[in-house]
């Protein structure tokens, strides 16, 4: 049989005839000790992105390739984007296989974050979309929190088999892995992290012991998630890379926030209420009359209202809004991949806009009171 050579970046096949598509090597590169494919390469050293070719059924296609195997999954997602990062369709993608839920990027919360009742929502989250979970596990794979209790965790439940890390793109599975390894071999940044989505194209195999391995997929693209509509620019300012401030607003009704142009919730009856914001500390939130809100967006989408800026806001699908009334206390308004508000009091009505496709939603607050 042929042997294949595999890019140590995104797991992907090196070929080197033909450079615009995956996996491509010049010939000369072949050498290297470390093979990393010319993608791959680009964003280690320049940190730049290269277009390289396949389609979403290819990236289905790959990832089932996983459904009539045995081995444990471990679904990662990203706490702070769980609508966009939960694969609806995973018990889909992965049969039978027992299933460990991670959420990811735990360092972004707020210290006062109260991590059981978390986890009760991201299970609830699984079983919303018919999943049953054998367990939750926070972590971060930045700052490594949770990290040894997640290998522990695996490997009760792996039971002697493969281990598959499914997900979206961007939730973190590089970064993940790259840190399991750092911890088991002392080698930095084997697989390529950024922040565009669809970086890790191939499989990756890791050995766990001599017949099994932790075996890395390729993240699948879901349009839910808020990060095909910007720029990398707006995603630098929508992405938290540290513990989220807090930004608390008193707010009569008939009063509006804007996040940056891309969401804008209108307080439209109660009482004075507080909306305690939760957002990427860089993301500027705007407060006007809700009177005034609509011609506000219209002059000043791009400018003050930003992100989108002039460009990505032609890109961005409608707002489209809902009315939610909200009728008791600590309840979050999360708008998916941006962050979300509590309400401190209750018994509210709000009208919430957000890009289409990226639906707002309700939840019990997992912040203690402070
Ligand atoms: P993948 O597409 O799932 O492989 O995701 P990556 O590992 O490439 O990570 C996507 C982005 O999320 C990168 O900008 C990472 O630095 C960031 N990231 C990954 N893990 C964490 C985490 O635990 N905390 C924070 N704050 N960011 C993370």
């Amino acid at each position: 049989m042929e042997e294949h050579l595999y890019c140590q970046g995104c797991g992907v096949q090196i070929q080197s005839e033909q450079p615009k598509e995956i996996g491509y090597i010049p010939e000369s590169a072949l050498s290297q000790e470390t093979v990393l494919c010319q993608r791959c390469f680009r964003l280690k050293h320049y940190n730049e992105t290269q277009d390289v070719s396949m389609s979403d059924d290819d990236f289905l296609r790959m990832v089932s390739d996983i459904r009539n195997t045995k081995g444990l999954v471990v679904h990662m997602i990203d706490i702070f984007d769980v609508h966009g990062s939960l694969l609806t369709n995973l018990s889909r993608i992965v049969g039978e296989k027992p299933i460990i839920l991670v959420g990811n990027k735990l360092d972004l919360l707020p210290k006062s974050t109260n991590l059981r009742k978390l986890s009760q929502w991201l299970r609830s989250m699984a079983r919303g979309i018919g999943v049953k979970v054998k367990d939750v596990c926070l972590v971060s794979s930045k700052k490594g929190h949770g990290i040894q209790e997640l290998a522990t965790t695996i490997d009760q439940y792996r039971n002697s088999q493969d281990v598959y890390v499914v997900g979206t793109t961007n939730v973190g599975k590089s970064t993940f892995i790259n840190r399991l390894i750092d911890e088991s071999t002392g080698e930095k940044n084997v697989i390529t992290t950024s922040y565009f989505p669809g970086t890790t194209l191939g499989f990756i195999e890791i050995p766990l012991d001599d017949d099994t391995h932790l075996i890395d997929t390729p993240g699948i693209v879901n349009q839910r998630q808020m990060i095909h509509y910007l720029s990398k620019k707006d995603l630098k300012i929508i992405t938290p890379t540290k513990e989220i401030k807090p930004r608390g607003y008193q707010l009569n009704q008939q009063q509006t926030l804007f996040i940056g142009g891309l969401a804008r919730m209108d307080f439209i009856k109660g009482d004075r209420e507080t909306f305690v914001c939760y957002f990427a500390n860089d993301l500027p939130i705007h407060r006007t009359k809700t009177d005034h809100a609509d011609d506000l967006y219209d002059r000043q989408v791009g400018e003050l209202l930003t992100p989108p800026n002039k460009t990505t806001m032609k890109k961005l699908p409608p707002l489209t809004e809902h009315t939610f009334r909200i009728e008791e206390g600590q309840m979050d308004v999360v708008f998916p991949g941006l962050g979300w508000m509590t309400l401190v009091g209750g018994d509210v009505t709000i009208t919430v806009y957000s890009p289409k496709d990226v639906a707002v939603s309700i939840r019990k607050s997992f912040i203690k009171k402070g």
